[in-house]
């Protein structure tokens, strides 16, 4: 029985291929891809010439049975995506979810995830964090969206797109209290990288006053809620040390 493995890719730029993924890649009897024409400058730029089949949104349900037949006959086969880590809001669930079902050798060939190479350099708490994908695309949705996640004291991440940015930011200005931080990550590993700590009531200021700041690809990484405050019910020390002089008072 053959292995699939799931290999990152780079995420912008390419000597972020790892090693390991080069030589898992040149060895692969195929290797599914999101988008064959994009993949084959990356994969022809490091000497990788194995065939290429596509694995997309749209053909992925059908697809992955017949990859399960392929890996059942002894065929090793390797997942990329267009970029970064497969599954991360790529395709791909479909096809692992079959392959450990049947029982099959799935290896992750970790590499470029543009979130967590955002939340690590963000500066913002990464011990608890939630990655939310894509906010809905339609105003109302998306507001209600953000509404849903106003409380929550894990750092949140997401996705946009660069034509969505303004709106995104806009709807999370009005949503999110004022002084909430927020980094807008941009350009990861590219030229124009750039990873801006700004708050939620100023960001959207920041994509006025600098037309570059509005292109590109983005993760936007948000502080979490503060931690409720204590319990009412609960006693401070003071209360407790007073509570207890009484109970010896009294026995
Ligand atoms: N699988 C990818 C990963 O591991 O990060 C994510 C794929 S998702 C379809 C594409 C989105 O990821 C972009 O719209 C952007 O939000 C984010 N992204 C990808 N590369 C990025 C980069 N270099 N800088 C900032 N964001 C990036």
């Amino acid at each position: 029985r053959g292995i699939l493995y799931l290999v990152a890719t780079p995420i912008g730029n390419l000597a972020d291929f790892g090693f390991r993924a080069v030589e898992i890649l040149k060895k692969a009897d195929a290797i599914a891809c999101e988008d064959t024409r994009h993949s084959r400058p990356l994969l022809d730029r490091y000497g990788i010439d194995r065939p290429l089949l596509a694995l997309h949104e749209h053909n992925e349900s059908t697809q992955a049975p017949q990859l399960i037949e392929r890996l059942v006959r002894g065929d090793t086969l390797a997942l990329i995506s267009d970029a970064g880590t497969p599954l991360i809001n790529d395709p791909g669930f479909p096809l692992v979810r079959l392959a450990r079902e049947a029982g099959l050798r799935v290896v992750p060939i970790p590499g470029p995830c543009a979130l967590i190479a955002a939340l690590s350099a963000s500066g913002l708490p990464a011990d608890r964090f939630a990655f939310e994908g894509f906010p809905p695309r339609k105003g109302p949705a998306r507001l209600a969206w953000f509404g849903s996640l106003r409380d929550d004291p894990r750092t949140l991440i997401f996705y946009e797109a660069s034509h969505r940015v303004e709106a995104t930011l806009r709807d999370l200005a009005r949503t999110f209290p004022p002084g909430r931080r927020l980094v807008i990550a941009r350009e990861l590993t590219k030229l124009y990288e750039t990873l801006a700590l700004t708050t939620v009531d100023s960001a959207p200021a920041l994509l006025e006053q600098d037309p570059d700041m509005r292109k590109g690809e983005f993760v936007l990484v948000l502080e979490g809620a503060p931690p409720a405050p204590p319990d009412s019910d609960e006693l401070d020390p003071e209360q407790t040390r007073i509570l207890k002089l009484l109970l010896t008072e009294c026995s």
